[in-house]
């Protein structure tokens, strides 16, 4: 275990974080990762519980609780706590392909399952994966590894998202060829052009997709299956094939001057800026620029979050970001227990650094949009908006009420839709004759991943819906293991 008495005498102390002003100049993260003696004291705050429920990944109450990939927390803590770093790799490597994705990105369910949490502030579980895989790298400890022997089988994985990315590693180390294929120009799905920069460094996902290569993994960008390739050459071609496309059908707003010019899709902006800013810095201008505007951004969630963080970083004129549901409690409900995921209010960077900036958080809650209103020239201008009762539905129509006379008006000459995703597209489901589930995602049980197709498999968002990163790299693991189970008839794979 950690130190016997660390979590009574040494206090939580996360990764710190540059200035909210200060990082508005550049796209660079702003987490200050890697001090050794900060996390090693920090390990020695796990207590080694009888039951650590921070690696249980079950699900209470409809969210995970604890990690998804199972990581061996109390292992790996025990050994940053004692400076053996290259065995705390080898350990989180068991579980996790990517800790450097998760370690920067993840919400940290795990946290949320800590013993220790239920009366102290819980261990920084994310910040010492982080800080283990980080020094990996930095000591030269991440080398290709070569499988033993090759199978003769060939497997074709459709998307480069950290479900893709997880699987093809799996299958590539149980020995089978493996190709992905990307409609983008750039490997990494969500991590590449979703997640922007100052949260997670793109050459970090080079770097990862680079030594995937080196390990004999084949990538094929600027490729979409179902258009550039027909999905049934793929099936005829391969001895398997896991779909890995992700949920990128958005949730639009019907509402009254919804054509107008000036409302886009939260994904437009973020994969345009991000594109545009590894291609040339913002030199170029093929992006969608929010200087000087009038900014509302319509849904919260990391995807909102993100587009206020990207919109201050343009520069905009003002911000603000509508919630249709109230403000969390700010300590835990009583329907809420621990081990279950804390349901409580939280302070992303986009909001801080709104906060900072403006002076105020930018979050509407109880908000809902009833019209967009433009000028002579078609383009939005402001948009009018209602609060709403979530203690007073309506039978039938809706779970809250309209409050009689609270509707505002709020500028906006860029409106950034970020109300959630609605499943896979659908041309490749189509072609193969795929079934879907009643959410309209691909229709393969969890923890089998075999689709209805012979041969295809489906893991990650484009399975279960919208979700997470550590989510997707747990089903690209498990679906990679099926998978080999039909290609070889038995899997040592976990
Ligand atoms: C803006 C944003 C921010 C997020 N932030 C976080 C976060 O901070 N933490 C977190 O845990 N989760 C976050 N998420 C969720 C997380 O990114 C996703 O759950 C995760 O990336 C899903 O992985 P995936 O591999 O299933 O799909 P994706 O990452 O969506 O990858 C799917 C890939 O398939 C490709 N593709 C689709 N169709 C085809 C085709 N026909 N042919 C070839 N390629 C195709 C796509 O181009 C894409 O690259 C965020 C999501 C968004 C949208
Ligand atoms: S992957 Fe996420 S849930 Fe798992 S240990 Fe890391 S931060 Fe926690």
């Amino acid at each position: 275990m950690g130190k016997p008495t660390g979590f009574m005498e040494i206090a939580r102390k996360t990764d710190s974080e540059l200035d909210p002003i200060e990082r508005l100049k550049n796209w660079k993260e702003f987490k200050i990762h890697g001090d050794d003696k900060e996390r090693r004291a920090q390990g020695a705050r796990c207590m080694d519980c009888g039951t650590p429920f921070c690696h249980t990944g079950h699900i209470v109450s409809g969210m995970a609780s604890g990690c998804p990939i199972n990581n061996l927390i109390p292992e790996w803590n025990d050994l940053v706590f004692r400076g053996r770093w290259r065995e705390a790799l080898d350990r989180l490597h068991k579980t996790n392909n990517f800790p450097e994705f998760t370690g920067r990105v993840c919400p940290a369910p795990c946290e949320g399952s800590c013993v220790l949490g239920v009366i102290e502030p819980p261990v920084t579980i994310k910040n010492n994966e982080c800080a283990i895989i980080d020094k990996g790298w930095e000591e030269g400890w991440m080398t290709p590894r070569q499988p033993e022997t090759r199978t003769g089988k060939k497997v074709a994985v459709v998307g480069s998202g950290p479900a893709g990315l997880a699987c093809a590693d799996q299958l590539n180390q149980a020995g089978h060829e493996v190709t992905v294929f990307e409609r983008a120009d750039r490997i990494g799905g969500l991590l590449m052009y979703g997640i922007p920069n100052m949260k997670l460094d793109k050459a970090t996902v080079d770097r990862r997709v680079k030594l995937l290569e080196q390990e004999g993994v084949t990538f094929v960008c600027g490729t979409e299956i179902g258009k550039d390739l027909p999905a049934q050459q793929l099936v005829d071609e391969f001895d398997a094939v896991v779909l890995c496309v992700g949920a990128t059908r958005p949730r639009d707003l019907p509402i009254p001057g919804r054509e107008l010019k000036g409302i886009h899709f939260a994904m437009e902006f973020l994969h345009a800026n991000t594109k545009s800013l590894l291609d040339s810095g913002l030199a170029d201008g093929h992006y969608l620029s929010a200087r000087d505007k009038h900014v509302v951004v319509i849904g919260g969630g990391d995807t909102g979050n993100d587009c206020l963080g990207t919109s201050m970083r343009h520069g905009c004129r003002s911000l603000v970001n509508f919630e249709i549901v109230p403000e969390s409690p700010h300590e835990r409900a009583a329907d809420n227990p621990w081990p279950q995921w804390p349901k409580v209010f939280r302070v992303d960077y986009g909001h801080e650094e709104a906060a900072a900036k403006f002076g105020r958080d930018p979050r509407e809650y109880r908000t809902e949009s009833l019209e967009f209103v433009g000028d002579d020239q078609g383009n939005v201008k402001k948009i009018r908006t209602v609060e709403v009762d979530w203690s007073k539905p309506v039978p039938g129509k809706a779970p809250f009420s309209r409050v009689p006379g609270s509707e505002r008006e709020f500028d906006a000459d860029l409106v950034l839709l970020a109300m959630g995703f609605l499943g896979p597209e659908k041309t490749i489901a189509e072609q193969l004759g795929l079934a879907v589930d009643p959410r309209s995602n691909f229709q393969a049980e969890f923890g089998k991943y075999a689709t209805n197709v012979d041969k295809v498999f489906a893991c990650g968002d484009c399975r279960r819906g919208q979700s997470l990163v550590v989510w997707a790299i747990a089903e690209g693991r498990q679906a990679a293991r099926e998978c080999d189970r039909f290609l070889m008839g038995a899997t040592q794979l976990p």
